[in-house]
């Protein structure tokens, strides 16, 4: 098999628990590996620390598999993906749909696969991964027998492991109708047209914990995709709720979610952007109990810091003029590299802009079925606050 040797003498970060491997820890590659092979991993002293993933074109030259020799196969997928499972079935006993693999935090390198209801979804963000999907296919269907595995590869961090676009069917059928259900309430899903894969799990919980903001008052659910937040808040008894998403197919999806849970009477959806949107309103002095700010990743990579610092800003800026003396603010950032204390620093910099007091009543993460290795920073992404603004 192909070998890896690294430099370092000491204890590397991947004995600590973290998952990667970068190109400037490595001495040598024996047996000319190339992107997407699994490799044997030795230490400088020639000590066996595992297999992984190699991937010469990628700063994540190595992505760690296992620290003992074995087969990288279908055997291999099915203890993986069933470790997993369990993980998410003593969680979440009920649940018909939701994130089965969270890669490096399930210790399955680049590997994404939800679940909706009786169809699988996946992704492959890493070459070793990407050269395995049909295993990985063979591995899932053994395991759920579902109707359908549909594979969603159209991810930009794709691109950094120098792999193409791509979507289809890989086993089975696509749904027609699909529906899956979230705090009860139903939602459409279209696997081969929604983003990402089809549903935002992560915000599962986040979503849950508004509802006690909600009640009786009028709420703006800015970003708000097919209208999952939107919907809770309506769910929860807020009296008028609108919804604000620039993409047409999911704004209009929320509209069409919103008629599904019989809400339509107190939730609406306008297709526009955000800020301009915020902007309207405040010049318009409405005001809203409640303001959900759940915006795309502002920094993508480590270098997008400070423009992302100034797009946070200029988006909770705007919202505190529209939040009434009380009112709550529930605001998101999915940049992981955009830290907690940093991300807290912008939205009370914003406050003081707006001569607004904040207290931080609620502070959520990533739902469960993302689980974070505490060794891995990079799998920790999602941030959600809720303040009292006065
Ligand atoms: N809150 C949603 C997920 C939001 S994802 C949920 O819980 O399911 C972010 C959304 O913001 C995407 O749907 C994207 O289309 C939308 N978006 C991106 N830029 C926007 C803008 N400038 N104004 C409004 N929506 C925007």
């Amino acid at each position: 098999m192909k070998k890896v040797i690294l430099k370092k003498k000491g204890k590397t970060r991947a004995e600590l628990g973290h998952q990667w491997i970068f190109s400037n820890e490595i001495k040598e590659a024996v047996g000319n590996p190339e992107a997407g092979d699994v490799v044997e991993i030795y230490k400088g002293r020639g000590e066996f620390l595992g297999l992984g993933f190699f991937n010469p074109h990628s700063l994540i030259s190595i992505r760690l598999l296992c620290s003992e020799k074995r087969e990288i196969d279908s055997s291999f997928f099915k203890e993986r993906i069933e470790l997993a499972r369990a993980l998410r079935n003593s969680i979440y006993p009920n649940l018909a749909s939701y994130r089965v693999v969270f890669g490096e935090s399930d210790f399955m390198p680049g590997l994404i696969l939800d679940k909706f209801e009786d169809f699988l979804c996946l992704q492959t963000l890493s070459a070793g991964a990407d050269r395995l999907i049909g295993t990985v296919a063979d591995a899932a269907d053994e395991i759920f027998r579902p109707r359908g595995i549909i594979e969603r590869n159209e991810s930009a961090a794709r691109q950094l492991e120098g792999l193409p676009p791509r979507s289809g069917i890989l086993r089975g059928c696509a749904p027609t109708a699909l529906y899956i259900e979230e705090w009860g309430l139903h939602y459409g899903v279209e696997l081969l047209e929604g983003q990402k894969t089809g549903f935002y799990f992560d915000q599962r919980e986040n979503r849950g914990s508004i509802r006690k903001y909600a009640a009786g008052g009028r709420v703006l659910d800015c970003f708000s995709y097919e209208g999952a937040f939107a919907l809770n808040a309506a769910a929860a008894g807020a009296i008028d709720v609108i919804g604000v998403e620039i993409s047409p197919r999911a704004a209009a999806s929320a509209g069409a979610n919103a008629r599904l849970n019989d809400l339509q009477g107190r939730c609406r959806f306008i297709e526009a952007d955000a800020f301009s949107e915020l902007k309207r309103f405040a010049d318009a002095h409405e005001k809203f109990d409640l303001v959900i700010l759940d915006p795309p990743s502002f920094a993508k990579t480590k270098r997008s810091i400070p423009s992302a610092k100034k797009g946070y800003l200029k988006l909770n800026r705007l919202a505190m003029d529209v939040i009434r003396e009380g009112g709550f603010l529930a605001t998101a950032s999915c940049s992981g590299h955009l830290r907690d204390e940093i991300f807290v620093e912008v939205i009370l910099r914003a406050a003081r802009e707006a001569g607004r007091a904040l207290r931080l009543v609620e502070w959520g993460i990533q739902a469960p079925d993302h689980p974070i290795l505490p060794a891995m920073p990079e799998t920790k992404y999602l941030k959600f606050a809720v303040f009292s603004v006065t």
